[in-house]
């Protein structure tokens, strides 16, 4: 079985955690090292290493994530400008494999492009 990551851990309420927001699929946490002045974590309940280890039967569970993001921007007042990120794999930045999507926001994205 794979190692529990720190993320299972704060779901299982082993370490502490200020969790903004909840719902039976996912929980919203504050990145512990912000890249923007709006910087939360998207993590389902369920342990998906990798995006690209989501399967057929984890479909709903992709479509709520992102149904929550939007609700979770409303809740911070930032649904008019924000992004979303997701690392997968190493070399793409994944640093935690347990799937979650970065909310980012109340900073300047560069125009027209991915910022990078
Ligand atoms: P990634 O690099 O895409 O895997 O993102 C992992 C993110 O988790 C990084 O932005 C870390 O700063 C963040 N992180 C790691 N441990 C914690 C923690 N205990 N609480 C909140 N955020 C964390």
């Amino acid at each position: 079985m794979a190692e529990e990551t720190i993320f299972s851990k704060i779901i299982n309420g082993d370490i502490p955690a200020d969790i903004l927001y909840q719902n039976d699929v996912c929980i919203c946490i504050k990145d512990i090292n912000p890249q923007a002045p709006t910087h939360v974590l998207v993590i389902p309940r369920k342990p998906i290493p990798r995006l690209v280890d989501a399967s057929e039967e984890d479909k709903a569970l992709l479509g709520h994530l992102m149904l929550s993001v939007g609700e979770i921007a409303k809740q911070l007042g930032v649904e008019d400008a924000f992004r979303v990120v997701i690392n997968n794999g190493e070399d793409a930045g994944q640093t935690v494999f347990h799937l979650h999507l970065h909310l980012l926001a109340n900073t300047k994205f560069s125009e027209g492009s991915l910022g990078m």
